[in-house]
């Protein structure tokens, strides 16, 4: 998967509809501090699912709108797009677009390739292409002290990510449930069935 393009409106300090090109090769963002470069890094995280309001420096999920400044009134939704180019073979054929959007009040709505699907939905399509929200190679500050400190678990977590096994967890999670529940189901018609017997 490459990432090609990214919108953003009212997201944190990109008010204002912004669009960024990812063209092949290098990409370099630079600017004064303070002025949007990590936001940028995070708009990747939160539209490929980031579930942690504390991983995007904030203390609830609504703090990525746009706050508002001293002479701009704050916005009420902010909406991130992430356009990426994918197997041409594969389930998207050869172009991916998702789409997360938050009002206030109204939590987050996710869309792929013009489909309403769940949060769930969005961190399988990326862990399936061996990246997602938490991957690895999205390096933010500290992050590298935080790869050297991290316990074996978590560096197993890290490696199962670039491998592209991390979405097999929540399908088996998944299964398990229905097993479960299948289970339940048996042994309330053998119940039954002997009721009738
Ligand atoms: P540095 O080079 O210092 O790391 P940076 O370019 O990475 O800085 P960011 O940390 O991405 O900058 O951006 C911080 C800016 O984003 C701050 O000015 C902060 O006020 C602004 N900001 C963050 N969240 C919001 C929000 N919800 N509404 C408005 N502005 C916001």
């Amino acid at each position: 998967m490459q990432i090609r393009r990214l919108k953003l409106s009212g997201f944190k300090s990109f008010v204002e509809p912004a669009e960024l090109r990812i063209e092949p090769g290098l990409t370099g963002v630079v600017g004064p501090n303070g002025c949007g470069k990590s936001n940028l890094l995070e708009a990747i995280r939160w539209v490929m699912g980031e579930s942690s309001a504390k991983s995007m420096r904030g203390a609830g999920m609504e703090d990525v709108i746009f706050a508002g400044t001293a002479t701009r009134p704050s916005r009420g939704f902010a909406e991130v797009m992430l356009t990426a180019d994918t197997d041409p073979d594969g389930p998207f054929g050869g172009e991916l677009e998702v789409v997360r959007r938050i009002e206030r009040g109204a939590g987050s709505a996710y869309r792929v390739n013009g489909r309403d699907v769940r949060a769930k939905d969005v961190s399988l399509v990326f862990a399936d292409a061996a990246t997602g929200a938490h991957s690895p190679a999205l390096v933010s500050q500290g992050r590298i002290a935080a790869v050297i400190a991290a316990k074996p678990a978590e560096r197993r977590m890290m490696l199962e990510e670039a491998a592209g096994i991390a979405g097999l967890h929540v399908r088996r999670r998944d299964a398990e449930q229905k097993l479960r529940a299948t289970e339940t189901n048996l042994a309330r018609l053998e119940d039954l069935m002997s009721g009738l017997e």
